[in-house]
């Protein structure tokens, strides 16, 4: 089996059964030869340098209705809240002064005048009062071009925008069949950041209800095929007032999905081998060290939550999702700690960019 699997890691690229074989690696020693090579190119490439990017819950009011997230416009047991450009602000300066280099702000998808204004101001204020010291990435959904023109003129750099899922069919089991879920529209979605000049962020879902090992592949092969500079990839983790959890009956056991992402992270390392790839939270709710072994599996990123306390229960994706009633700085002291004991650095005070994009328009 060892020879089996050093044979394909060391081909230039895999065929899409390859990526089938090492997504379904569970063995201990099978994983390690993967998580080891994706964990040396890492290295390799970019460094064993952590980068944070504060993350900003900025709204949770959407006007989706994704059949799997718990902020869906249809989960009407929500108390619904947005933060003031005042609190934003303050999140602002903790990241700034904790030299964290990038923030995050991300919501529901709303395209009000009045919303994208607001995001535009704060855009303005934050490379204003940090004279552009820190570096950031929208992750507000599905906008028209000139909103996200708007916004990149403002001093948006990066944009994560996850397709979900690249396989049409089980788009549409996760989300409804209207004009609001369009398939296509994500896609293009995702094209016209592209041209804007944004480092654009994509990602999936692992572990999804109706979802094959053949899928993920197809969605690996997807995201290298698209060129993307950054990607955001975690487990799906059910929510009891969503629809899909008609179908948790269905749904392989947590830590089988935890593995998976695991799995996916690094084969997406070992093939893009330049990009930022988050350790996304969604780890952490099935293992409670769940990011800090995702940088061992290939990822640089992470993103302690700078969101208020008091928003953090009301901004709930999944079910028990880590750290809700950990303040900024609880957080930050936690993290710290983790990413140290598992050997790797952090790159205070830099943006971190994705050097795909760096070496893509040199
Ligand atoms: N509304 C924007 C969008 O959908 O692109 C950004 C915010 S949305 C909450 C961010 C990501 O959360 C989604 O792309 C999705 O992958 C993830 N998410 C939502 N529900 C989830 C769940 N039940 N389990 C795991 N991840 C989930
Ligand atoms: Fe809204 Fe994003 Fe959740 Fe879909 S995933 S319901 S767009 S917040």
């Amino acid at each position: 089996m060892k020879e089996f699997i050093n044979n394909i890691l060391e081909k230039e690229s895999f065929s899409k059964k390859e990526i089938v074989q090492l997504l379904s690696l569970d063995k201990y020693l099978s994983k390690d030869l993967l998580h080891k090579k994706a964990y040396q190119i890492k290295n390799e490439y970019i460094g064993n340098k952590v980068y944070f990017r504060g993350l900003i819950e900025f709204s949770n009011i959407c006007s989706k209705n994704c059949l799997y997230c718990g902020i869906r416009v249809g989960n009407t047991k929500l108390k619904k809240y947005e933060m003031s450009v005042q609190e934003v602000l303050e999140a602002v300066d903790f990241a700034w002064k904790s030299e964290y280099g990038s923030i995050v702000i991300q919501s529901g998808e709303i395209s009000t005048p009045a919303f994208i204004d607001k995001i535009d101001f704060i855009l303005k204020e934050v490379a204003t009062r940090t004279n552009g010291e820190i570096g950031v990435t929208l992750s507000c959904g599905e906008q028209t071009k000139d909103t996200y023109r708007r916004w990149f003129q403002s001093g948006a750099r990066r944009y994560l925008l996850r397709i979900e899922s690249s396989n049409k069919d089980l788009y549409y089991k996760i989300h409804p069949k209207d004009e609001h879920h369009c398939f296509e529209d994500r896609i293009a979605a995702l094209k016209d950041l592209k041209d804007l000049g944004y480092q654009v962020g994509s990602g999936i879902m692992v572990g999804l209800p109706f979802q094959t090992m053949e899928n993920i592949a197809d969605d690996i092969i997807f995201l290298k095929n698209l060129d993307v500079d950054m990607i955001g990839l975690g487990p799906y983790i059910e929510h009891s007032d969503t629809p899909l959890y008609e179908q948790k009956n269905y749904l392989t056991p947590k830590i089988e999905r935890f593995n998976l992402a695991l799995n996916t992270i690094a084969i997406l390392r070992i093939l893009m081998k330049d990009i930022n790839l988050a350790a996304a939270t969604a780890l952490q709710a099935i293992d409670p060290e769940g990011r800090e072994k995702a940088l061992l599996a290939g990822a640089n990123i992470i993103m302690p939550n700078l969101t208020p306390t008091k928003y953090r229960d009301d901004y709930l994706l999944y079910e028990d999702k880590p750290c809700t009633g950990e303040d900024a700085k609880q957080c930050k002291g936690c993290l710290e700690g983790r990413i140290k004991k598992y050997g790797e650095t952090i790159g205070y005070g830099e943006w971190g960019d994705s050097k795909h994009f760096a070496n893509k328009h040199k």
